[in-house]
């Protein structure tokens, strides 16, 4: 069932989702499944599975050289989501890249979504490689995250690459987007970013998440900019508890947002990492609370494949 049907289904009801990362390859699909887990009490009507960009590895050869191989970490989205879907009965959102993929392989990918009922698709044009400072699409890849929306907007008008196939066997994918409630760190303004998001949804998009944000501020200032902008699909918050002191370099380094004082302050008095994950919880209980009185129509967390964070936080509210 597409995401924006259960959000009309559940009639104004906050819903709580997800996101996890594959293994990386060599791992056991068993882990992810023990995080899943504890989480289905609370009954999420879709789980998001990521896809991690290619990346390059460096091999001894032994003889003082090194040899460059490039290669995907945490292979397998699209067979998780299966998996998943299978095993829970539950609908799940295989990430979609620009960055790695050609157009056609991307059909491929789509194809495979549509053989297995997969009804749901984000779509993200990626970071850049690591290492590198600026985004490059393969040749014959998507430049934008817009342009991929394009690509399955086609398809779900029955319009194939090259224009080979006009087919009635039309998939029907409802189609997500990213939005940056603090801007994305590449935009000039919030403004320009907000116009390139109205962009992604007058090609095909059904609805946003946001990256997460700490201050629920920014998102309801987001929300109203946006509807100021034309947009005016569902806008569904990104979640993330802060798990260990790093995080409050880490994560405004990364994606350029802010943290507010007091949960610096918070984070700051604590002794361990123990600790931390604790401030993590109950500042993202807070932050829940607000959103949903607000009527957010889901709360999507960022569970970076642990659950426990996650589970304490969902105990509190669904
Ligand atoms: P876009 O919408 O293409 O925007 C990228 C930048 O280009 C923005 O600054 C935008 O303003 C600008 N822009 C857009 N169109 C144009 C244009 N025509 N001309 C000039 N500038 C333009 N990354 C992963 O690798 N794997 C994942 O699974 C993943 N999941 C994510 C899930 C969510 C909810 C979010 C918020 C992010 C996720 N990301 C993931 C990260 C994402 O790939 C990065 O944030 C990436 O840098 C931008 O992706 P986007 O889809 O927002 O890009």
């Amino acid at each position: 069932m597409k995401v924006t049907d259960h959000i009309k289904k559940a009639n104004g009801k906050t819903l709580f989702s997800f996101e996890i990362i594959p293994p990386k390859k060599g791992n056991s699909i068993q882990e992810l499944y023990n995080n899943i887990d504890p989480l289905m009490e609370f009954k999420p009507p879709f789980i998001d599975v990521t896809t991690s960009r290619e990346e390059y590895v460096y091999i001894n050869k032994g003889d003082g050289l090194l040899d460059r191989k490039i290669t995907r970490m945490r292979p397998g989205t699209v067979g998780i989501c299966a998996a998943i879907k299978h095993k829970y009965n539950v609908d799940t959102i295989p990430h979609v890249l620009c960055g790695g993929f050609t157009k056609e392989e991307t059909e491929y990918v789509l194809v495979d979504c549509h053989y297995l009922g997969i009804d749901n698709v984000m779509a993200l044009r990626g970071d850049a490689m690591k290492g590198e400072q600026y985004f490059e699409p393969v040749a014959g890849g998507n430049n934008y995250a817009c342009d991929l929306v394009k690509q399955m907007s086609d398809l779900n008008r029955g319009k194939y690459l090259h224009d080979v196939i006009e087919s009635d066997n039309k998939t029907d994918f409802c189609i997500g987007v990213a939005g940056y409630p603090e801007k994305h760190l590449e935009a000039p303004s919030i403004n320009t970013d907000l116009k390139r998001l109205k962009e992604k949804v007058d090609a095909g998009a059904d609805y946003v998440v946001t990256q997460m944000f700490f201050d629920n501020q920014k998102y309801f200032e987001f929300v109203e900019l946006a509807k100021q902008a034309g947009i005016n699909v569902p806008i569904i918050p990104g979640i993330k508890p802060i798990a260990v002191k790093r995080h409050l370099q880490l994560l405004p380094q990364v994606f350029k947002i802010d943290i507010p004082e007091d949960l610096i302050n918070a984070v700051e008095a604590c002794k361990d990492n123990k600790a931390v994950r604790q401030v993590g919880v109950e500042w993202a209980i807070k932050q829940s609370k607000e959103l949903r009185d607000f009527g957010v129509p889901v709360l999507h967390y960022y569970s970076m494949g642990k659950s426990d964070n996650i589970k304490a936080i969902a105990s509190q509210l669904f």
